[in-house]
């Protein structure tokens, strides 16, 4: 990836991983209501669009609420 290239792709708006990670359980849980998390944690989103890392841990926190949930239901 060149100078140009990495420029295009990071976006100001994009908080980091620090600022990104103690909201992830929040943002789940948003998601999970059928709400659109992107309209409350907008630098969030948008720094899990772009950061496979935090992705990875979102995906995986969604996957195990989503298990939790069924569960309670009696799934
Ligand atoms: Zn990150």
């Amino acid at each position: 990836m060149n100078e140009l290239e990495r420029l295009l792709l990071a976006d100001p708006r994009d908080p980091g991983c620090d600022a990104a990670m103690p909201i992830l359980d929040q943002y789940v849980e948003l998601e999970l209501d059928g709400a659109d998390p992107a309209a409350r944690f907008l630098a969030t989103a948008v720094h899990l669009r772009s950061c496979p890392a935090c992705r990875a841990d979102h995906d995986g926190l969604l996957e195990a609420a989503r298990r939790f949930s069924d569960a309670q239901l009696g799934g």
